[in-house]
């Protein structure tokens, strides 16, 4: 893609929970995916489609990721069911320059702990309470226009330790009111794709209806969204540019 089309985003959301439970489908009549597309919509100048778990495939194929530059991720209570090799083909395609933006209990969903080697492991616990976020970061593209913090009056809580590899940046960092800490908003480099994790968005609450949250998720796919696709996985042996002492040399297997 060139620098002046529009971003390409592809929602994937696992829809069972606006399914099965009356309180979710209250929130998100349209699933989290429908109100994240309208969050893309709102903003302009992107083209959203959204995938879900029950399609044939996932609604992830190859072609369709090959025409993504960046994939949204939200599941929870049915990472096993994501098929093995979808979770492959999402991590090739980051390795490959796609973005990745992974929601909140995504954090244990297959293609994200692929991509970082680790079991994304976290403490948790639902019990109504505040969330506050701090902007550790306010000249990164992710949080303009984000203030010194957010506030969220209710949500699940998320505690560290957080088991994920080093943040390339820690851009918001989360205090929860029961008392523990949580690194919220991280980056990540994979290949020659981009990653982010943004914890924010438990079914039960209205989190992807506020404005702030919407403007970081809407913000983290922008910064996601490859500007570089390119097959990554050739390792070709090669020719020398200058004159080296033995071109011929033949290589043991
Ligand atoms: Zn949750």
């Amino acid at each position: 893609m060139t620098n002046t089309a529009n971003p390409r985003v592809l929602i994937w959301n696992e829809y069972l929970h606006e399914i099965e439970n009356e309180e979710v489908a209250g929130l998100y009549p349209k699933g989290i995916h429908g109100t994240l597309a309208e969050a893309f919509a709102e903003r302009g100048g992107f083209e959203v489609q959204t995938a879900t778990l029950r399609e044939a495939n996932h609604g992830v194929t190859p072609e369709r990721l090959a025409e993504t530059d960046v994939m949204l991720w939200w599941g929870h209570k049915a990472h096993a069911e994501v098929a093995n090799q979808t979770a492959i083909m999402v991590q090739e395609a980051v390795l490959s320059g796609m973005g990745l933006v992974v929601l909140h209990s995504g954090h244990m969903s297959k293609p994200f702990k692929r991509l970082m080697g680790t079991h994304g492991t976290l403490r948790w616990r639902e019990a109504d309470e505040k969330e506050r976020l701090w902007n550790l970061r306010p000249d990164h593209p992710i949080l303009e226009g984000v203030p010194e913090y957010v506030e969220l009056a209710q949500e699940e809580m998320y505690g560290e330790r957080f088991d994920i590899p080093e943040p390339d940046e820690l851009l918001m960092l989360s205090w929860f009111q029961g008392g523990e800490v949580f690194r919220s908003v991280c980056t990540w480099r994979r290949g020659l794709g981009r990653v982010v994790y943004v914890r924010p968005g438990h079914e039960t609450y209205p989190t992807y209806h506020d404005p702030m949250i919407r403007r970081i998720v809407v913000q983290a796919a922008a910064w996601a969204t490859a500007r570089v696709r390119q097959d990554a996985s050739r390792c070709p042996n090669t020719q020398s540019f200058e004159p080296v002492p033995n071109p011929t040399k033949e290589h043991i297997l």
